[in-house]
């Protein structure tokens, strides 16, 4: 069978969805990890796969209708988040009223989350949680023309009645997953700004997150796994970790292809002392720049030497709020002091910072919170810092407190971009307020001359500079002038 993946240029009006994490508008182009790993799966089980990311290569509607009069492929698969839905169910429809006997697949958080707005024909089904298993199966079973009642994740049409077979058990040895095969997509488009070498890509090293908070909408594979893992057993899955000798040998693979620079996008690389240390001896000698996500308790001294020495260029902290009361309201489990001494040793071992500040997570939240954490953002003076306004995700334990005290603004959540627009209001701070702060915090952080005169001092290199440039303006036409 002829499978592709496709990423479709945007269709809804909106912007260009970040599909890894899954809750933003992305500023830069990243490589969907999720579909490479079904699509390496499928390849190896000698099926015919290509992945098409139509934004990133710069194409736009016309490309897609063009490539829709001239491609012959049996199956297209989306991987569908929250913010581009439409964009998908779309592109789904342009195909349709051009050709006929194709069939479609939707996996992700989207559908695993709400399916049947997925289901509107025969020719679509649905891959709950965890992508890759079941959609290899799938396959297998509409190839040989097999009754579908034995894929374990798949909801589907049986005439005009919805099907939810029982779920896919989730991956207990994350090892099984094949590394993927990053050579079935072009890497050329893709940087991360906080790393300056490129050819880049990213790694994902295990799957779910041992935190409690309540707000939290992991990156989009995990989510996918969560909320179908809540929908049976009412709580978090427990996450699964790839090996260490699995994560170097994917690293060393990657150093191998010719990659300069690695994102991590696990929700927390650093989980136990050892696992870390021996993953960093591990991948010392590559040559390669990485960064990575992490909670401010796990970071140590001797882990941060280890950071330092493999190559780790930049860590963000999940710091959210610098008011210990807002953040026991979110239940971070971690103090402000936390995220204080975690980035002294960051700094020490030259690795660079990003916050990640979040605000109007909890009714506890006020504007003299808000300016504390603003004030201690300054302090502490990271290399980036990624404020957001808290939204309420279907799902998760903010949404269902949101719904029921009465904070969603619209009453139900609707797709919004985080980084400028509120969905959540309070007596005491209101939508108009949390956007007039957020703006306020954006403009005064990044066009501070300080941060302006460090970022050209870091400048290394002409793709450096491009990327830098490409971001910046990115991040002014989303932030600034399209409100
Ligand atoms: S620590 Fe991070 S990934 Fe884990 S639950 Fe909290 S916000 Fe989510």
């Amino acid at each position: 069978m002829k499978i592709t993946f496709l990423i479709p240029p945007v269709l809804d009006g909106t912007s260009y969805v970040e599909r890894c994490s899954g809750c933003n508008y992305g500023l830069f182009f990243f490589p969907l990890l999720p579909v490479l790993n079904i699509a390496t799966l499928l390849k190896d089980e000698g099926q015919e796969v290509s992945i098409l990311d139509f934004p990133a290569q710069g194409k736009g509607i016309n490309d897609f209708q063009d490539f829709i009069k001239k491609d012959d492929s049996d199956i297209y698969c989306f991987y569908t988040v929250f913010l581009c839905q439409e964009t998908d169910r779309r592109a789904r429809n342009m195909i349709r009223n051009t050709r006929k006997d194709v069939r479609f697949i939707f996996c992700g958080p989207q559908p695993t989350y709400a399916p049947e707005s997925f289901l509107d024909k025969n020719d679509t089904f649905v891959i709950r949680a965890e992508p890759e298993f079941s959609t290899r199966d799938l396959i297998v079973a509409l190839e040989s023309k097999r009754g579908l009642g034995d894929v374990k994740g798949l909801s589907y049409l049986d005439g005009t009645k919805i099907m939810h077979n029982p779920a896919e058990p989730f991956i207990p040895d994350i090892d099984q997953i094949p590394i993927p095969d990053r050579t079935l997509l072009d890497h050329r488009p893709y940087c991360n700004p906080k790393l300056r070498k490129v050819p880049h890509t990213a790694i994902i090293t295990s799957r779910g997150c041992f935190g409690r908070c309540w707000f939290c909408v992991p990156n989009s594979l995990d989510y996918a796994r969560e909320l179908e893992y809540k929908k049976i057993f009412g709580r978090k899955p427990p996450a699964r970790l790839h090996s260490p000798q699995r994560v170097i040998r994917e690293f060393t693979e990657i150093a191998r292809l010719g990659f300069k620079s690695v994102t991590v996008i696990d929700e927390e690389f650093l989980w136990d002392e050892k696992r870390t240390l021996e993953i960093c001896a591990g991948i010392e000698g590559l040559n390669l720049e990485w960064g990575c996500l992490a909670r401010a308790d796990k970071i140590t001294e001797k882990i941060g030497k280890a950071l330092g020495d493999s190559g780790c260029r930049f860590i963000d902290l999940g710091m959210e709020s610098a008011d210990d009361e807002v953040l026991k309201a979110i239940r971070k489990d971690i103090t402000f002091k936390d995220t204080e001494r975690a980035v002294a040793i960051l700094k020490k071992n030259k690795i660079e910072v990003e916050l990640n500040v979040l605000i109007g997570a909890t009714p506890k939240e006020t504007e003299e919170t808000i300016k504390k954490t603003l004030k201690a953002v300054k302090r502490l003076r990271p290399d980036y810092v990624l404020f957001s306004i808290a939204n309420p995700f279907p799902g998760t334990d903010f949404y269902y407190a949101a719904k029921r005290e009465g904070w969603m603004y619209y009453g139900e959540y609707v797709p919004t971009d985080p980084s400028k627009d509120a969905i959540i209001s309070y007596p005491h701070l209101s939508k108009q307020r949390l956007e007039k702060i957020i703006a306020y915090a954006h403009l005064t952080f990044y066009f501070h001359p300080h941060y302006l005169f460090r970022q050209i001092l870091r400048i290394r290199s002409l793709s450096d500079f491009k990327n830098k440039i490409k971001t910046t303006l990115n991040f002014i036409n989303r932030n600034f002038l399209r409100r």
